[in-house]
């Protein structure tokens, strides 16, 4: 069970924990991803935008050599020296390509003459092996260029002749094509424009033009100004192409697409950054996350397992009785149900078996609550101690128990199995210094036999517990389909029991009383009898406890009384014996009642016997005992009942001056050979003489218990073999016979009427 509630535990933390822990980590991961990945969105833009801001920066930076080198190529006197660049070298070397030199440090020029030929060429250093073929080829697209727009400059007149209509100043595009190329190892800018007139000119036929060339290093002053206007940092020329994390580069091409290096610089990534400084918080934000599900998953297992210690504790509770910590009634259907099913499975007899400890109310009443739960504790105790492996004992109510025995193999193994428990529970309960002796009775039923549902098994096993009580205490009864009819419900008993009581259907039987030393009846006890109208007898042991139940008691009580008054004149000199139970001195007028029925029926006091029970004490209220003293003052005789059967405590007899006691049948029927029962009988006797009171024994049944009481001077005594109870008719005819027979042989004489009573008995 414990297992299982610890599963069940770990199944609650998976189930809450688990999913809940791949949330908080697919969170924060994800969090972290798409931190990322907009941070690596913000440098790639960052580094898009840069890109362009050195794109455009360069582009100024060309346009600007380009507008410069407009002085020299748009310009008439120019225009007319490249026509015939042969004859006007020197013109055009001092007064283009030199002015271009020292006013704007084109360090080189070249002219193309309409040919795309070499017409002049200029070298600041005054070298002129830096104009190459090569060269020439990377830089050509671009001189085709400037001479596709020169070509397409001329309008036709309507005249057939073609106008040169110049580009406007201000349209550095139109005029001049700018680039990139590699010279002796280090990157130029270049301007390649055609040689244009300033003015509009009309032409015979569009001609090609002059192309010139100007070239300027690409560092200095042109670098900064890129790296100014694009405020870019750690700004640098490089020569080829390197991929390193930060960096930010601008490949520079010539026109006919060849690596001339590249612009780097340090590369701002605001997004990393942004990382950098947030990802500190995050790391902190991830580690509290992960510290709260840490703390989180251990409080939670900690709860399940703290819910599941308090739920198995729960969950015993309710299954078990606090007092003996026995299985309680609804766990033990439960487990007979399992075990009932097990044994139909496997073909065997499972017994039950309802247990009621006698005489519990007089525990509880007459030593306290306290006591009768120690008794049912240790009682608890011993039915387990006693229980075969295969059985389960539970306690069903307040002083009922019950069995469930599996593999019962037979009646006589189940008997064996009951005579072991009557044994161990008739060993003496100790409560403080006081030894109590207890006693219970059983009924048991067998499945099959008796039924296969629990509820069946269990409603026969109480009808046999109900007859084992009903033949008397420490009994115990097998079910038998004829109990069953006996059987009824209290409420039924009760309704019929007032009716029987209204129709005067009720009857009294009587038991004498000998007293062997004068050879005489002395008494007689007077017993109710109730015979069904259909025919079937209820002892009292059943219908007086329904009777004290639902107070009913009071009016048979009353009823007995008078019917035994009123018979007492057939029997002169015989005391009539009457048992009150402690409910009917409850009633406030009980004694006065008595008193009315003596008289009514002319009785004298001294003729009536009131019998009751140790129970008599119980409870802190007197006012029994008050009613008993009034009685007796009247002078009715008062004994104390059944003594020795429950809980009997000697310090009673002090209590109240008791005229008789009577020692209970079922001490006497163990005294047979018992030394320590014989102790006990003999001590009660002389206690009870020296405090002057008549002693008898009841249930006699051999001539062995009469020799016995007789020795040790008890001579009074009740019993089956001096008589049982008979009939009014019957009892005259006994009396009759018993004194006039006159036996000297006292014994033989008393078997002899007993026998002869047989016929006539009376339950
Ligand atoms: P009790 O007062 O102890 O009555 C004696 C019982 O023992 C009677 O049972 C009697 O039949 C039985 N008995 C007598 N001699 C022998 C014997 O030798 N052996 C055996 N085994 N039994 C013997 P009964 O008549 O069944 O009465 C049972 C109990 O019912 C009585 O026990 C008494 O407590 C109660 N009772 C009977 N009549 C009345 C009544 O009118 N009022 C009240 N309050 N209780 C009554
Ligand atoms: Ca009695
Ligand atoms: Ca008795």
């Amino acid at each position: 069970m414990n297992r299982s509630i610890k599963n069940s535990g770990g199944q609650i933390a998976s189930a809450i924990v688990f999913p809940m822990l791949i949330v908080v980590m697919t969170s924060v991961a994800g969090i972290f991803g798409l931190m990322n990945w907009s941070a690596r969105l913000s440098d790639e833009s960052a580094e898009e935008s840069q890109h362009k801001l050195v794109g455009g920066a360069l582009q100024l930076t060309q346009n600007y050599i380009a507008k410069q080198q407009t002085g020299v190529v748009i310009w008439d006197e120019a225009f007319r020296a490249v026509k015939d660049p042969a004859a006007n070298d020197r013109w055009i070397r001092d007064n283009m390509m030199n002015w271009l030199a020292s006013n704007h440090g084109f360090s080189k020029s070249v002219l193309f003459d309409a040919d795309f030929g070499v017409a002049s060429v200029f070298s600041q250093d005054d070298d002129s092996d830096w104009m190459t073929k090569g060269l020439i080829e990377e830089m050509a697209p671009a001189i085709a260029k400037a001479r596709a727009r020169y070509i397409t400059s001329f309008q036709p007149t309507p005249s057939g002749l073609f106008r040169f209509v110049p580009q406007g100043e201000t349209n550095h595009h139109s005029i001049a094509e700018t680039g990139i190329v590699s010279l002796l190892g280090e990157p130029h800018l270049f301007t390649a424009a055609a040689v244009v007139p300033q003015i509009q000119t009309v032409f015979s036929d569009r001609e090609a033009p002059a192309v010139l060339v100007s070239l300027i290093p690409f560092r200095g002053q042109k670098l900064n100004n890129i790296s100014d206007m694009s405020r870019l940092q750690g700004f640098v020329l490089a020569q080829d192409q390197n991929d390193r994390h930060g960096v930010g580069t601008y490949a520079l091409q010539s026109p006919r697409g060849k690596d001339i290096g590249v612009i780097a610089w340090q590369a701002s990534r605001p997004g990393t950054q942004m990382l950098q400084r947030i990802n500190p918080f995050l790391a902190v934000a991830a580690f509290l996350i992960a510290a709260v599900v840490i703390a989180v998953t251990l409080f939670t297992r900690e709860m399940t397992k703290r819910l599941a210690r308090s739920e198995a504790k729960a969950v015993h509770a309710a299954r078990h009785d606090a007092l003996s910590g026995l299985p309680n009634r609804s766990s033990f259907q439960a487990l007979l149900t399992k075990i009932l099913d097990e044994g139909e499975q496997n073909g065997t007899n499972t017994a039950v078996v309802y247990i009621d400890l006698d005489h519990f109310k007089d525990i509880n009443d007459t030593l306290g609550h306290s006591a009768g739960d120690e008794v049912i504790v240790g009682v608890a105790s011993r039915l387990k101690q006693v229980l075969p492996s295969n059985g389960i004992v539970a306690r069903i109510s307040g002083d009922e128990f019950a069995m469930v025995l599996s593999d019962c193999e037979n009646d006589e193994w189940l008997e064996y199995i009951l005579d072991q428990v009557q044994d161990e529970i008739a060993r003496p309960v100790k409560i403080g210094r006081r030894e109590i002796f207890a006693s219970l009775s059983m009924g048991a039923a067998i499945a099959p036999r008796d039924g296969k549902n629990p509820d069946e098994l269990l409603r026969k096993a109480d009808i046999a517990l109900y007859d084992a009580k009903a033949n008397g205490r420490n009994r115990r009864s097998f079910f038998e389909p004829t109990m069953e009819q006996h059987v009824q419900s209290k409420d039924e008993m009760s309704r019929e029991l007032r009716l029987a009581l209204k129709n005067d259907q009720l009857d009294l039987a009587y038991q004498p009383q000998s007293d062997t030393d004068a050879k005489k009846i002395v008494s007689v006890e007077a017993l109710a009898r109730w015979t069904k109208e259909d025919g079937t007898v209820v002892p009292p042991s059943q219908f007086i406890p329904v009777a004290e139940e639902t107070g009913l008691i009071d009016d048979l009580g009353i009823w007995v009384l008078n019917k035994a008054c009123a018979r007492a004149h057939d029997w002169p000199g015989v005391v009539v014996s009457v048992n009150v139970s402690p409910n009917q001195f409850r009633h406030p007028r009980f004694v006065e009642k008595v008193m009315a029925i003596l008289a009514a029926n002319d009785l004298p006091p001294q003729r009536l016997e009131i019998e009751v029970t140790e129970s008599v004490f119980a409870g802190r209220d007197d006012s029994v005992l008050k009613a008993l003293r009034r009685l007796k003052s009247l002078g009715i005789k008062v004994a104390l009942d059944d003594f020795g059967s429950g809980y009997s405590s000697l310090s009673y007899l002090r209590r109240f001056p008791f005229d008789t006691l009577k020692i209970d049948r079922d001490f006497v029927s163990d005294m047979n050979g018992n030394p320590e029962a014989e102790a006990i009988i003999v001590s009660i006797i002389q206690l009870g003489k020296a405090l002057g009171m008549t002693i008898v024994a009841e249930g006699i049944e051999t001539i062995d218990q009469i020799r016995f009481l007789q020795v040790h001077d008890c001579h009074r005594m009740q019993g089956y073999f001096i008589s049982r109870p008979l009939t009014s008719v019957a009892l005259s005819q006994f009396l009759h016979d018993f004194h006039n027979e006159n036996n000297e042989q006292f014994a033989e004489n008393l078997q002899h009427q007993a026998k002869r009573a047989e016929a006539s008995s009376a339950g």
